[in-house]
């Protein structure tokens, strides 16, 4: 306890990020970013963008962005709030949405943030368990009584649940709010649940830059939702920070929206990685859930995952491990270029055959 320090800052355990070692290089599988650079035209941009302009704010609104993303998502600007990172505007709804004490339903094995942001804002959560194969049974949360945070697809397990049943999610519960955080959905071969925001009032759905857009340093995130919703993440921004994206981001952010051909060369080069790697796990005797992301959660029949975990850190991998009940026995793996790939199996190969 310090004297100096509120209850909550005493008492909250914060969330912990990946680890970002600087001990030596490592083949940085842990954090779910992309293996490949932003698009050529973020750099352009960049580079030919007018110094002397970082004296100035940044346009508060971000409106060139949403300009741009309402354009790629066929939407209107006001249906779209930009955040610095997704989990801005996942913190920006836990306020917008909830008020102290409330209810909030999620599944027990999620994005472990959710838990944190309850904490944050004293709310009531509710953690639906998920069956024993890692899916979510969508009776589960039908016709609640409260809001419901659902990531599609899941973190850490890749599994997704398709475009009808968010829908079938979302028109059960007319009178609590329903948001589907999509950091992976690009990953997915799936539509995104943006494409229902005109028909539910009370659906938000968060996407961001920093996987399949290849911009995890630049923090940016973007949330769809009906005029009402946004208004209010806009309230709660305004009464925050009102310059949260700076000048650099919305610049990098502008170009990675327009060049669809890279982004959607870079996520099928992702998926046939993720498609190959599984395979190989496969058939060296691991259990591979059924990934939709950038990432594999996997189990080996005989090595225990926090020994594979820390063996591949010794010899230079790092992956996410997780040291929570239900799934301390899996370990997370970011789908990384080829290269970092095939090194990953060759060590997990002799891993596996050295017990
Ligand atoms: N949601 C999920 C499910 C995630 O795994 C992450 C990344 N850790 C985020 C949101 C946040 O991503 P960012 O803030 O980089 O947009």
């Amino acid at each position: 306890m310090n004297k100096f320090l509120s209850s909550k800052a005493n008492s909250i355990e914060p969330y912990t990020p990946g680890e970002q070692p600087r001990d030596k290089k490592y083949i940085k599988l842990n954090t779910n970013e992309s293996p490949y650079p932003p698009s050529p035209f973020v750099k352009k941009a960049i580079a030919e963008s007018n110094f002397d302009d970082l004296r100035l704010y940044p346009d508060p609104n971000v409106y060139e962005l949403k300009k741009e993303i309402a354009n790629r998502y066929n939407t209107k600007e006001n249906n779209i709030f930009i955040g610095n990172g997704s989990d801005e505007i996942l913190a920006f709804s836990f306020m917008a949405f909830f008020d102290r004490g409330d209810k909030i339903y999620y599944p027990n094995i999620t994005y472990s943030f959710y838990s944190v942001y309850s904490s944050l804002f004293d709310l009531n959560e509710v953690k639906i368990p998920l069956k024993d194969d890692f899916t979510i049974d969508i009776n589960d949360y039908k016709n609640l009584d409260s809001g419901i945070f659902i990531a599609n697809p899941n973190a850490p397990t890749g599994i997704y649940l398709t475009l009808s049943q968010i829908e079938e999610i979302v028109k059960s519960n007319k009178d609590n709010i329903v948001i589907i955080d999509e950091a992976y959905i690009d990953f997915a071969f799936d539509e995104s649940a943006s494409s229902l925001i005109d028909k539910y009032d009370n659906l938000l759905v968060i996407q961001t830059f920093s996987k399949s857009r290849c911009l995890a340093g630049m923090r940016l995130g973007f949330a769809f939702g009906n005029e009402n919703l946004i208004q209010g993440l806009k309230n709660i921004k305004y009464s925050f920070n009102s310059y949260t994206i700076n000048r650099l981001s919305i610049l990098a952010g502008i170009e990675a929206i327009k060049d669809e051909k890279y982004f959607k060369d870079t996520v099928s080069k992702i998926i046939k990685t993720r498609e190959n790697t599984k395979k190989e796990l496969k058939l060296l005797g691991f259990n591979v859930l059924d990934s939709r992301s950038n990432f594999l959660f996997v189990s080996h029949k005989n090595v225990f995952a926090e020994d594979i975990y820390l063996k591949l850190k010794d010899n230079g991998i790092l992956v996410r491990y997780f040291k929570s009940d239900i799934i301390n026995n899996y370990i997370r793996v970011t789908i990384g270029t080829d290269e970092e790939m095939s090194t990953f199996i060759e060590n997990i190969k002799q891993i596996v055959s050295n017990n």
